[in-house]
């Protein structure tokens, strides 16, 4: 997935013609705005933070939300998804860093969350998987025990809670940076901006 926050209209048109449909944006004016004047065949992934109250302004149209990290997030969701009629898919956003920074779920909050979470009160909500972000650090072995953590997480929740699930399948972990140790952790996604546009100018 082509992360294209902060790049422009036209770098995102120039990657559309090379074939790519899947973009994932940060802010949700940045996307409402870059939506309005681009492609409608466009998948587009939201993966920055999601304000409660901002989520039914895209739900009409994303097509994957990677970073709900609250049983509260997840319930507006589902309420503007059945308005809409219609069902979003979701990752859940694991907390796996050592910085405290990072957003997400605790590991054990989130096994709270998917013991919680049922069809019958989330009819319009698909967990379809995971996301997680490594710590900002060069040592490669942290990295790769923090993705490693990820894909274990995974691994329990599939088999405890997805195990009739086909659509329990994503994997979503590596960025620019990292994306080479994410993929040996068994990422089935990455989110690459800057190796796709070049540096963000913010
Ligand atoms: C910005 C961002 C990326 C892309 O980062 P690059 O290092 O530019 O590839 C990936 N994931 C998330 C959640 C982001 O916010």
């Amino acid at each position: 997935m082509a992360v294209s926050k902060f790049h422009s209209v036209e770098s995102i048109a120039e990657a559309y013609r090379a074939g790519q449909r899947a973009f994932g944006e940060s802010y949700v004016k940045e996307l409402l705005g870059k939506r309005e004047v681009l492609p409608k065949d466009i998948e587009w992934h939201f993966i920055g933070h999601l304000q409660t109250n901002k989520a039914r302004q895209i739900v009409p149209f994303i097509s994957l939300i990677e970073s709900v990290d609250s049983e509260r997030l997840a319930a507006e969701i589902q309420k503007c998804a059945f308005k809409e009629s219609r069902v979003v898919d979701i990752l859940l956003e694991l907390h796996v860093a050592q910085e405290a920074t990072k957003s997400g779920f605790a590991p054990d909050d989130c096994r709270a969350f998917l013991a919680y979470f049922t069809k019958e009160k989330y009819p319009n909500v698909r967990v379809r998987g995971l996301m997680a972000m490594a710590s900002n650090t060069d040592d490669e072995g942290q990295i790769a025990t923090e993705f490693r953590r990820a894909a274990d997480f995974f691994d329990f929740a599939k088999t405890r809670f997805f195990a009739q699930d086909q659509l329990f399948d994503i994997r979503s972990w590596g960025m620019s940076d990292d994306y080479p140790i994410a993929l040996a952790q068994r990422s089935t996604l990455v989110r690459i901006g800057t190796k796709i546009f070049g540096e963000r100018r913010y």
